[in-house]
């Protein structure tokens, strides 16, 4: 038996279903989840010694690759100085300073811990700010695991939201409309019906947690627009495209300026590091401020915070992301390529560091025309990519991510990699 299966079954003797969060738990592939030891650059090993291509990248955060030598150097330099504090430091000014001037709608931000306190606590603020009640959020996209954002549509576009998990009340849920992802005649229904109810509409900007889909400029535009028209606060939760999609995030990329933005996985380094922030005259409603309560032992934890802020440098190194999104975009049309000779039905797309794999034709657009995918041929490919050594997210719903570890020898790797598991999808 490999280790990993050994790990795995032990693992289920303390660990709910194995795994500290369930994907890793390789449900929908199938099979045994690998144990992994260490990683280093665009690689890393399992409990039996094997070697893996990473696409997930920790899912986002490992922009940079793993261990990269400056981030582990600012990390071993402040650990001798005490892991956390619960008071201020310098440390936390400048990550807060940094953040600000490279995503310009910051005007002032709170650190925290993970993307599901991000979300959860800039609902609350935008609650706070307008003094109503209910949100809006898009089908496919994911903002962490809060009550009011575990939620899915009603059975008509004006009927209550359901909680998508058990423990959940229906009375948290019925606050939360759910409408489609770049549906614009929804968005203007919902608006008229009942704009004047709503404290925050919250989206992915580029959305990368039902697979990656691509806002369409008309959608967010029209967020913004409404919003606005209606006094809502809107929200662009870019924990995963934030810092992976360009250097501003996708808000650079569309030009659109949210309300808040949500920042997670890169702003961490791999470190338990996440933010909101925005307008100073909404974020002025934060307790100590103002009304609103939030608050975290560990935020702004400096251990976090320094492997953060230098990767927040790193990434500012000119041509940093023309150069990785070259790199992710010569993966996809390899593997596109691929598929075509091995006369396999798929597409692909990224943007920036972040990249999606269909099993169809042509790139999806919403949560529906993913569903469509053949995930059967999904997960035999992911199978045989394993098997060859590239490690793929074990889910036909999830983006992957590519680092500025992955280079030319990585990339053509996994593409010849790909030919020999195209091929066998084909026979
Ligand atoms: C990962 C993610 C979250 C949740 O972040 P955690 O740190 O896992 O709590 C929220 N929103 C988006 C868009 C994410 O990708």
């Amino acid at each position: 038996m490999s280790k990993n299966q050994v790990l795995f079954e032990r693992a289920q003797r303390t660990i709910p279903g194995g795994v500290n969060s369930p994907v890793r738990a390789f449900r929908s592939v199938g099979g045994t989840p690998r144990f992994i030891e260490r990683a280093e650059g665009a690689y890393f090993w399992d409990a039996d010694g094997k070697r893996y291509i990473d696409y997930i990248g920790s899912w986002g955060p490992m922009i940079l690759g793993h261990v990269h030598p400056e981030v582990l150097d600012a990390v071993q330099r402040v650990l001798a100085n005490g892991f956390s504090f619960g008071a201020p430091t310098e440390a936390e000014i400048e990550i807060a300073e940094e953040i600000c001037k490279l995503v310009p709608s910051i005007e002032q931000v709170r650190m925290v811990s993970s993307g599901t306190e991000a979300t959860m606590s800039a609902l609350r603020l935008a609650r706070g700010f307008t003094n109503r009640s209910r949100i809006i959020k898009f089908e496919g996209c994911y903002h962490g695991h809060a009550d009011s954002l575990l939620v899915k549509a009603g059975s008509g576009l004006l009927t209550f939201g359901n909680p998508t998990s058990a423990g959940v009340p229906a009375d948290i849920a019925k606050h939360t409309t759910v409408l489609e992802y770049n549906n614009v005649e929804q968005l203007d229904e919902a608006f008229r019906a009942f704009g004047s109810e709503i404290a925050s509409v919250i989206v992915e900007p580029v959305a990368g947690n039902m697979n990656l889909v691509r806002a369409t400029p008309e959608f967010l535009n029209a967020l913004r627009e409404r919003c606005s028209e209606y006094g809502a606060v809107l929200i662009f939760d870019e924990v995963m495209c934030g810092f992976r999609v360009a250097l501003g995030g996708a808000q650079e990329v569309y030009g659109i300026k949210p309300d808040l933005t949500c920042l997670g996985k890169v702003i961490g380094g791999g470190m338990p590091a996440a933010a909101f922030g925005g307008r100073r005259d909404i974020m002025a409603h934060l307790a100590p401020l103002g009304g609103v309560y939030q608050a975290g032992t560990l935020s702004g934890n400096p251990i976090a915070v320094a492997a953060g802020l230098k990767t927040l440098q790193l990434i500012q190194r000119r041509g940093f992301y023309d150069d990785l999104a070259k790199q992710t975009r010569k993966l996809v049309d390899g593997l596109t390529a691929a598929a075509r000779d091995a006369k396999v039905p798929f597409s692909a797309d990224s943007i920036g560091g972040m990249f999606g794999l269909y099993f169809m034709d042509s790139v999806p657009g919403s949560f529906a025309q993913i569903q469509q995918g053949d995930t059967r041929r999904f997960n035999a490919f992911f199978h045989a990519m394993l098997d060859a050594g590239v490690y793929f997210a074990p889910s036909a719903f999830e983006a992957g991510f590519v680092s500025s570890a992955h280079d030319d020898a990585v990339i053509d790797a996994t593409i010849d990699a790909a030919r020999g598991a195209f091929a066998s999808l084909a026979a």
